[in-house]
């Protein structure tokens, strides 16, 4: 389902199994990146993130010899790919970095996001689907409402 909200997406800073698309946090549909609207810099910005995101996801994913770096950099507020992260969704037009726990055996789970990962204050509700319904709007991060 491709999303529905026209000019006014909500775009969900996640990684999917394809590069080429990103989930609308409002409606659930797809957004073509293609498609997207936003100044050069920040889809720039935003391609090198998918990238760059995909890539370090698929060494997790692949539980090799780099599965563990790969776990450590997408789950610490610090790394360079959630860094990058960051800065895109506050350069791309009603965008927000979606946080996720890599747990084991290859699951990224949608964690419950009580707090916000970045500067740990209670996060609130965003209005958005229920997995991406409480975030901070302060940092731009989005989790899981349920
Ligand atoms: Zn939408
Ligand atoms: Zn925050």
């Amino acid at each position: 389902m491709n999303c529905s909200c026209g000019a006014a997406p909500v775009v969900a800073l996640k990684v999917r199994l394809s590069r080429d698309e990103l989930p609308c946090a409002k409606c659930g549909g797809q957004i073509v990146i293609d498609k997207m609207k936003a100044p050069r810099e920040a889809m720039h910005a935003l391609r090198r993130w998918v990238d760059e995101a995909f890539a370090i996801e698929t060494l997790w994913f692949a539980s090799g010899d780099y599965a563990d770096w790969a776990k450590a950099e997408l789950d610490n507020p610090k790394s360079k790919i959630v860094k990058l992260g960051l800065e895109v969704a506050k350069k791309v037009p009603n965008a927000w970095l979606i946080w996720e726990t890599h747990a084991g055996a290859r699951q990224a789970v949608d964690k419950y996001l009580d707090h916000c990962p970045i500067c740990r204050d209670p996060s609130e509700p965003t209005g958005l689907q229920p997995a991406f319904g409480l975030g901070c709007a302060k940092c731009r991060v989005a989790g899981s409402a349920v």
